[in-house]
Order: structure tokens, then sequence, then C-alpha cells
């Protein structure tokens, strides 16, 4: 210190300048200050340094005098504090600072600066002027120690982990980072104990492991839970947080080893427990579902040892899967199935990620087999596995509806008999093993004679009792490995495997119809049922369609040749079949070209030989000549070619009549034979009146002929069409009376004009007394009904004599005039 600063202050000046002045007190006190001190003038001129000045500013006191002091003061904040000074000046007051010092060597320093107020001060100058004392003391520690504190600050704020102090007695908050509030989601004031926001358990493990161990390791680490309830008033509502969090608590204390502090660091392990949480779960849900599955699954190891069996194995297979761990599962697939399962396994084992899915049957441990839906997949390389997998369904119930449903698309549900699809999968199969043995194979063809009648009159259910029982007889009378098939209806099939000689066939066909024909009761009626039976013999290479139509074929000739017998397909038939089939194709073709000839056959008056018209005959010209219609009218019938047909010779009879212009033909009547199946067209009668119009025609020159088959089957649409063509004026004829049927309501049930006897009847005259005596009360018959007669296929005089002496109308046949072409037929009447 300057010896000025030594002087004794002035009692009369203000307290702080006596203070100053008062020498030896001051200087004892300042010498005992850690800094050093100056006195500043107005002009912020150093009158005095103390020579600690230099110690810490490294400023020697020589440069420090003036305004030299300034000079360590570090720039960027000069100016701010000069300005103070001079403020402290003029308002009288004290000025407190730290200074930011830079030394020589370019390194900082912190100087804290204490300025007394200004006072006054006579021992500098004469006058006495207003000089400030300035303390000044090196805080550098100070200062770096409190912003290593403001720093270390800033990185805990900065952590995501929660850091805080508690004091040891109560564990109430000291301090803590930022992450509190983030971890709680609320600011916690210091001195909040820390059991206020630990859950309960958390608060139990804290008092009862916690602080023990706090107290004698001054450390615990562990796992607590936070926990903050906050009310918020505004919304109305209570929010809370539950935060899992990973602690280590440290006690800290001093040299006497009291503790006075513990810093608690906590981690937020919240997304670590969800993902071990999730882990965990998924874990357990695998395992749930391989445990608790319905699926069997299984680890067979390389060498085909069971590594692992699920609790599955019980309930599906019976077996307990610690008893099938260790053994190879590949003994329980049953023997036909064995190799495909030995041959998957294998292959799957060959392929790392290989799948394979197959079915197997396997056995159950009561000896029954389920059937099992197996996918293997390989899973060597994945280490949790290392080996195959396989996964099993029981899939029995399925295989066995899949059988059920199978069974019904191939089996006749009456009967219980294969169908038609099988049974020709069956005859496919059967003709494929004859072939190479040179053994034969039978294809019969059942059709029970007049089927219908039994089911119209004793009704359905009788019926399917009679089928159900024909198929039984049918199926014992045949060989057990013979097919015996219901291809519908009334029709049956049997397959003869195996036969040696074609002779067996028929033989078989007659034991069969044998048994049908035993009456068979139904209820409280007895029927009676023959058969009738085509049979093809077959050596191998034929198809199984082409043999089923041979025997269609061999079927119809035997109900064509009168019913319960069988006939045998032979080269005839076939020709006969291919006969039709050529027919057919003729047809065809004829009526593309309206290609057809139509004769007539005069009908004559008995009493005067007078020719009253004629019946028209229908003939296919054909380069080897005219077809006659017995010839084609049936194919033309079943090829659906009839409609068009019977229009074709109505139109060309109508046009021959109109093109008649002779005078004999005037009043001629000419019969046009119509099939049953265009009697059923709704159409029909409308075409013909439409046709007779268009010829201008009148109704009375024409006629029709009908069967008395068509007349039987009552269909409403029948009678519509005959009382519409009636009441239009058209004659109508039953031909072949006495061929068809017995009964003979429909004479008064329909409006008939004409009766026309069949050529068997006539055939008899004279020679049989059946044929007479029914040609004589056919004749009576009619005419009580007021109905003409036609007698058909009159070739002898006798017949026509005694056709006059029945009184019969009108007579047809060779004896009279042969079926002639239109130009013939008109030049026969002119003569
Ligand atoms: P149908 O109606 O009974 O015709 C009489 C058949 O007897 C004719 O045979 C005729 O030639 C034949 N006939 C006539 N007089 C005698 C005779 O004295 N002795 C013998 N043995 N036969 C005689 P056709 O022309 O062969 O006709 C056969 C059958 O074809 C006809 O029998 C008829 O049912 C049917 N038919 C003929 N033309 C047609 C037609 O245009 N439409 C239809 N739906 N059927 C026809
Ligand atoms: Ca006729
Ligand atoms: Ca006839």
């Amino acid at each position: 210190m300057s010896a000025e600063t030594n002087q004794p202050p002035d009692e009369s000046d203000e307290p702080r300048a006596s203070f100053l002045r008062s020498g030896d007190q001051l200087h004892w006190v300042v010498d005992r200050l850690a800094g050093g001190w100056l006195r500043l003038d107005t002009t912020l001129h150093a009158r005095d340094v103390d020579a600690r000045w230099t110690a810490i500013t490294g400023q020697p006191i020589a440069d420090a005098h003036g305004h030299g002091w300034i000079d360590v003061i570090d720039a960027s904040a000069r100016l701010d504090f000069l300005d103070a000074l001079r403020a402290a000046f003029a308002t009288n007051q004290g000025v407190h600072g730290q200074l930011r010092l830079r030394q020589r060597d370019g390194s900082l320093r912190w100087l804290e600066f204490v300025g007394s107020p200004p006072a006054l001060d006579e021992t500098i100058g004469l006058v006495a002027e207003p000089i400030m004392l300035g303390l000044f003391r090196d805080v550098t520690a100070e200062v770096e120690a409190q912003h290593r504190a403001e720093e270390l600050t800033r990185v805990l704020d900065a952590s995501s982990d929660l850091v805080m102090i508690v004091d040891p007695a109560e564990f109430r908050l000291r301090w803590a980072n930022d992450a509190l509030t983030r971890f709680l989601g609320v600011d916690v004031a210091t001195g909040t104990p820390l059991v206020d926001f630990l859950d309960e358990s958390s608060s139990q493990i804290f008092d009862e492991i916690a602080r023990p161990a706090l107290a004698h390791q001054s450390a615990w680490q562990g796992d607590l839970v936070f926990h903050t309830r906050s009310d918020d008033e505004n919304a109305g509502s209570r929010t809370e947080q539950i935060l899992p969090v990973a602690t280590v608590l440290v006690g800290h204390r001093n040299v006497d080893g009291t503790m006075t502090a513990i810093s608690i660091v906590a981690r937020d392990v919240s997304a670590l427990l969800d993902a071990e949480q999730r882990l965990e779960a998924s874990e357990i849900k695998l395992a749930a579902l391989v445990e608790h599955a319905s699926d069997i699954m299984c680890v067979i190891h390389k060498d085909g040892r069971v590594r692992y069996a699920s609790p599955a194995f019980l309930p599906v297979l019976g077996y307990a899967p610690d008893a099938i761990e260790g053994t190879s599962v590949l003994n329980l697939v049953h023997i036909d199935d064995a190799l495909i399962a030995r041959e998957a396994v294998r292959d799957v084992l060959d392929s790392a990620g290989l799948v394979k899915s197959l079915d197997l049957r396997v056995q159950h441990a009561d000896g029954s087999w389920r059937h099992l839906e197996v996918v293997a997949t390989n899973l060597v390389e994945n280490t949790a596995v290392n080996g195959v997998v396989l996964n099993a369904r029981d899939v029995t119930d399925r295989v066995h509806v899949a059988a059920r449903l199978r069974e019904r698309a191939f089996h006749d549900e009456l009967t219980g008999l294969p169908n038609r699809a099988l049974m020709l999968e069956r005859l496919r199969d059967s003709l494929r093993r004859a072939s190479g043995r040179g053994r034969l194979v039978g294809v019969l063809f059942l059709d029970l004679d007049r089927f219908k009648i039994v089911n119209d009159s004793l009704g359905h259910a009788a019926g399917d009792d009679l089928l159900r029982e024909v198929a039984r007889r049918i199926r014992e009378t045949v060989r057990p490995d013979d097919t015996v098939a219901r291809l519908g209806g009334d029709e049956f099939v049997v397959i003869m495997n195996d036969m040696v000689r074609r002779t067996d066939a028929s033989l078989a066909a007659r034991r069969l119809r044998k048994a049908i024909s035993e009456p068979i009761r139904l209820g409280r009626d007895t029927a009676v049922v023959t058969t009738s039976v085509g049979i093809t013999v077959a050596e191998g290479p034929e198809t199984p369609e082409d043999l089923l139509r041979d025997s269609d074929t061999a079927l119809y000739r035997a109900k064509e040749r009168g019913r319960d017998r069988a006939h045998v397909f032979d080269d005839r038939l076939r020709d006969r079949a291919v006969r039709r089939l050529s027919v057919e194709q003729q047809l065809r073709r004829a009526l593309d070209k309206a290609d057809f000839e139509v004769h007539y056959q005069p009908v004559v008056r008995v009493v005067d030989r007078h020719i009253l018209g004629g019946e028209a005959l229908l003939r296919m010209p054909t380069p080897d000549g005219l077809i006659m219609p017995g010839q084609f009218i049936e194919i033309a019938e079943d090829a659906g070619l009839m409609t068009q047909l019977g229009a074709t010779v109505f139109s060309m009879v109508c046009r021959d009549l109109a093109g008649w212009t002779h005078p004999a033909a005037a009043g001629l009547s000419i019969g046009v034979n119509v099939s049953a199946r265009q009697l059923s067209d709704t159409g029909f009668a409308q075409f013909i009146l439409d046709e007779l119009d268009a010829y201008g025609l009148g109704p009375s020159r024409i006629y029709l002929e009908l069967t008395e088959g068509s007349l039987v089957d009552n269909r409403p649409q029948t009678g519509r069409t005959l009382r519409q063509l009636h009441d239009a004026g058209i004659g109508l004829a039953i031909d072949d009376f006495g061929t068809g049927f017995s009964s003979l309501a429909y004479l008064k049930r329909f409006p008939i004009d004409v009766l026309k006897i069949d050529r068997t009847f006539t055939d008899g005259l004279g020679l049989d007394e059946n044929d007479t005596a029914i040609v004589k009360a056919t004749i009576a018959l009619a005419h009580s009904l007021g109905i003409r007669v036609v007698a058909e296929g009159v070739e002898t005089d006798l017949q026509l004599e005694l056709l006059h002496e029945l009184g019969c109308d009108t007579v047809q046949g060779y004896l009279l005039g042969r079926p002639v072409p239109s130009a013939a037929f008109i030049e026969c009447l002119s003569r």
C-alpha cells in the first residue's frame, strides 16, 4: 500500500472516508484479504495500486498506474465496466463485478472487483476529490468451478437419464436434472420425498432393500417404477404416468464418513421392457400354439428320429409325446404310404428350406388308421430347430366326406349301384385287362318290360321298391367281381369280366331274366316283371361307349321281337345300326332339299268300287331307289325330324291336290298319316288350316290318319288339336285299328270320323274265325257310333266279298290299287 493511504482518516469527513483513513486498522484488514486494492479518481486513473495487482494480473505496478490498469481487462467487458465505474462516481454508489483479465501469456483470469462509493480524499491533491477504493481478488478458481458446475448441469440436463440428488436422512429431493419433469410428467418441488413418486411396490423395495443397502454399501442398483398422478383441473381429467426405471443409487460421504447426499441415476427402461415383453409374449404365444394346437408338430433330426413331439400326438394319434420322442415316426405310417413318406423326408432333408406336403395314413394307438395331411419343412439350418419340422393335421373326416361325395357322384342313390359314369370307368378297366389276357367282356343291357305300368298303377314308392329288389337280384345272380350298374329308370347294365366263352353272356342273361321274373312282393301286391336284355361281347379294343351303344341296339332288337327275351348284338345288328345312321343322314339331306315323293293308294267304296279318295304314302328317293316309310319313319322320330317331315308331306299333298285339275279328282279326299309327335305340337292344327288355305283347298279334301297310340297317352294338347281340326271340318281317322290298345274309350272321347281296320285282320278274313269276328264286331261298333270303316290290305276278291257282306264302307289294298305317284294316280282315276 502506498504511504498516502496510510494517512489517518479525517474525523470530520464522511464515515467511509474516515474508514479509508483509519490507517493501521485498514491496512491490517486489507493485508489479510485474499486480494489487493487500488484507488481510482473520477477520471478512472489509478492513483495507487496494491502490489498484489502484479501477482494477480502479471502487470507491473508501474504500468498499472493511470489508465494502464484498464489494459489488462479483457476487451469484451471493458467498456461496460468503465461505464459502470463512471456511473458509480456520478451517483456516489459502490460497484461490484467480475472482470475477465487477459494475461500477457494469453491465459484468462477472473478478478472480483468491489468498488466503494466514491469519497472525498484530500490526501491526494490540495483539494479534496472523490476517490473510489477498489478491492480486487483473484476468483479464477471459483469462476471456473462455477462454470464447470453450470456446464455439468447443462450436460446433465441434456442427458436422457434422470440424475438427482436427495438428502440422506429423508430422501427429499435436492436437485434433479430436467429428466425428472420428463419422466414424471409433472414438476416436482425441491424437498419432495422420493417415495412420493415411487409406486407401491417400489416404495417397499426402496424401504426394505435400497435404504439398508445404501447404509451398508453406500450404493444400490435395481429396478423401480416411478408413478405420478396429476389432476388437470381445466380438463377435469387425471393423468397417471407409470415409468419403469433402472436406477443406481450412490451415497456420498464427507471425510468423517457422514453421508451428505445420495445421487440417483435412473434410466427409462419402458421401451426395453416393451420389447422384452413382446419377445416373451411371442415366445409364450408360440409355445402355446404348439402346445395347444390341434395339429401335430414334431421335429425330426437328421437321423430320422423324433427330437420333439407336440402334445397333440395324444388326442390325434393316441400316443404320449414322450413315447414318440426318440423313435422313428415313420414306423406309424401305413405300409402303402411308407415309401412316399420316407422319400419326402429324405428330399426335404436334402435341401434347406424345402417344404413338401403329402397325405399319409398313420396308425392310431387304438389300431385304426387316420388320414393325416403332413407338411414337412426343412429347418436344419435354423439353429433353434435343427431338423425337419412336420406339421400334421388329421383330415380323416374330410377324406371320409370326400369319399361319400365321390360315392354319391358315382352311385345311384336308389339302389346304391354304380351309375353310368362309374360303369363306363369300370368297363374301360375291364376292357384294358381283357385285351391283355385274351379274355372276353360281356355287357348286358337290361330293361324291365312295362315297368311304367307297375310304376303308374302301384305308385312310385312301390316302383322304387321294385327297382331295389331287382337290383338286389341282379347283384346276387352275377359274380362278385362283375359290375352291376343302374343307368336310371328301369335300365341296368351288367359288366361280366374275364369271360372265356361268348355263350357265357347269354347264359347269364337267361339266369338274370329268370331271377327277375320271380314274383316280387310289393306290400299287399305282387308284381311279375319280365326283362329284355341286349348283349354285347367284347374282346378289348372296343370303347366303352361303343359297347354300351351296341348293347342298347341289341336291347332294342329284343324289345322289337316281343320283349321278355335277350338278343345278342351281332353283325346284322351292327349293319342295321350303320344303316340307321346312313338313313338318318339321307333323311336330313332329303329334308334340306324337300326331295321326297308322295304316292297315292286309292280308297274305294265297296258297293260300287268308286274311288272316293286315297291315302298319301311317303317315299324317300335315294341313288339306290325309293326307300319305304317303314325304314325311315321311326328313324325320323328318333332323330327329332318328324315334325319337319310331316309338314313337308302335308304341303306336298296340298300342292298335288291343288294341281289335280282333272274332273274325276274334284271331290277326292286324301288321307294323310300323322305321327304322335306331330299331334303334340301346339301349332299343328293351325299349320294344317293355314296350308289348306294357302292352296285354296276346302277341309273335306283331306283327312288325317292317327294311330291309336297317339290318342291313348291322353295329353291335353292332343284333345285341343283334334277338336280344333274337327271343328274346322277336317276328318279324323284311326289307323291300324285293333293293333294298339284294347281300350276303345278314345272312340267316344275324340271326334273320330273314320276307322281303318288293320291289314292283319283283313288277312285272316274268311280264313281265321277270330279275325273275321273282330272285323265284324269292329264294323258294327263303328257304325253304331256313326263312324265310317276302311278295311286295309285287301288283296283278294274273297276278302272284298266278305267285307261287302259285313257292310264295310270302303276298302284299300293291292287288289284295288297299289300306291303310285301322283300322275299315275290321276291316270287311274280317269279310267
Ligand atoms: P299305313 O298307314 O298302314 O299305310 C298302309 C301301308 O300298307 C302302306 O305301306 C301301303 O303300301 C301298305 N299296303 C297297302 N295295301 C296293301 C296290301 O294290299 N298288302 C300289303 N301287304 N300292304 C299294303 P307303306 O307305304 O310302306 O307305309 C308304311 C307305313 O308308314 C304306313 O302304314 C304309315 O304308318 C307310315 N307312313 C307312310 N307315309 C307316312 C307319312 O307321310 N307320315 C307318317 N307319319 N307315316 C307314314
Ligand atoms: Ca295310314
Ligand atoms: Ca294302316
